[in-house]
């Protein structure tokens, strides 16, 4: 496979995407229930597994390893991050806690979000081996690094597990970029529900600009206290670095290419950041039990190409990918496929969509991205007049 992929790429360290992946992240078992309650109610004929569970990404694996983008990707293995590494994030009595259930056997730490026996071992190795893809950048071995984890880590707060999430890997790999000499690292977080925990995690920061595009699904309980509304935008020096974008229900394919465009592009170009990491989610998919947002392998494309080109004008291209969530145990792998492509830039799509054409309406959130624009242009110092 290294062979294949340097014989393919002009420049290795530009060309392709490095992947980091750890056999070991499959042994967190999530149980069965009714969707992710855990909870068997008696009278179902048939139980399914909980949305965040290990065939989701056994099918993304399998089809970077065997799909059509095969030759543009060299494999490398993730680690389990050391508890020392995990306190530049969380707090040492948040770790204990998890420690300690760890030892206990494991049981739910917050609504769907179920640690079992296995789970610590696979959490500890999706924060490391995010931890592994940023160091690999950072060290000049490649631009382009994708974590391939679960269990995700965009909800896990500093003190708080939340939303499946028990440990913030991208938050993890932003500290660590940081701590070796970056100055300014632009998060963009595409999965459907709003990065919380990335974004208390720097909330008072102005050397992290936080982007979340979601669905406008607001608090969901004491462990998701934060909204996503566009009036929380960090404290402190960290004002106006947290920008949330809360999408329409059927946002769509034009309509994330109009977020990017009118939103998100203008934000990186102002912040000038040195270093870049793309959250991805695909449960922003137009067939995904958890989100409703409607974009297709096509719109995921087209967010790669927008990142791409964001990372080659602003950090010479270094670019970090962090697999959040994606519940569709077939189209998620066939849009983290697509993202990967725009990504890499090129010029056919390598795959066709699976599944049938979903029709969209853009006017409803080309009018939500309008409002969102003006308030930012008033609000957020750093974008007055962009
Ligand atoms: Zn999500």
């Amino acid at each position: 496979m290294a062979a294949q992929f340097l014989s393919l790429s002009s420049s290795p360290t530009s060309d392709g995407i490095h992947v980091f992946w750890h056999e070991g992240m499959l042994k967190h078992d999530t149980g069965i229930g009714v969707f992710d309650s855990g909870i068997d109610p008696g009278f179902l004929e048939v139980l399914e597994k909980h949305p965040e569970n290990p065939d989701r990404v056994r099918n993304m694996l399998s089809i970077l390893k065997k799909g059509p983008l095969s030759p543009h990707i060299s494999w490398h293995s993730g680690r389990p991050a050391l508890i020392s590494e995990l306190l530049t994030f969380h707090t040492s009595g948040y770790i204990n806690e998890l420690v300690e259930a760890d030892r206990n056997g494991g049981k739910m730490i917050c609504a769907g979000t179920f640690l079992n026996s296995g789970s610590w071992e696979a959490a500890l190795l999706a924060a490391g081996t995010t931890l592994s893809a940023m160091k690999h950048i950072l060290d000049g071995h490649g631009k382009i690094a994708y974590a391939l984890v679960r269990p995700p880590g965009h909800h896990a707060q500093p003190t708080q597990a939340d939303g499946y999430c028990f440990l913030n890997n991208t938050g993890l790999a932003v500290q660590l970029a940081l701590d070796s000499g970056c100055k300014k690292v632009a998060v963009i977080d595409i999965d459907v529900h709003y990065g919380n925990g990335t974004a208390e995690g720097f909330y008072q920061s102005d050397k992290v600009l936080a982007i979340s595009l979601h669905m406008n699904h607001g608090s969901w309980g004491p462990s998701h206290p934060q909204s996503g509304s566009v009036d929380e935008l960090g404290v402190g020096d960290g004002f106006g670095y947290n920008l949330n974008i809360p999408l329409p229900n059927g946002t769509g394919d034009r309509g994330y290419e109009i977020a990017m465009t009118e939103l998100v592009v203008p934000a990186v170009q102002k912040f000038q950041p040195d270093m870049m990491v793309l959250v991805v989610g695909q449960d922003s998919s137009a067939f995904d039990p958890n989100g409703r947002q409607c974009l297709t392998m096509e719109g995921y494309r087209e967010i790669g190409r927008k990142i791409r080109s964001l990372s080659d004008t602003h950090t010479g291209g270094r670019l970090l990918i962090v697999q959040e969530g994606g519940y569709h145990v077939t189209y998620s792998a066939y849009c983290l496929h697509a993202t990967l492509e725009g990504v890499l830039n090129l010029p056919l799509p390598l795959l066709p969509d699976p599944i049938a054409y979903y029709p969209e309406d853009e006017a409803f959130a080309t009018e939500v991205i309008g409002s969102i624009k003006r308030y930012h242009r008033d609000i957020v110092p750093f974008l007055k007049g962009a």
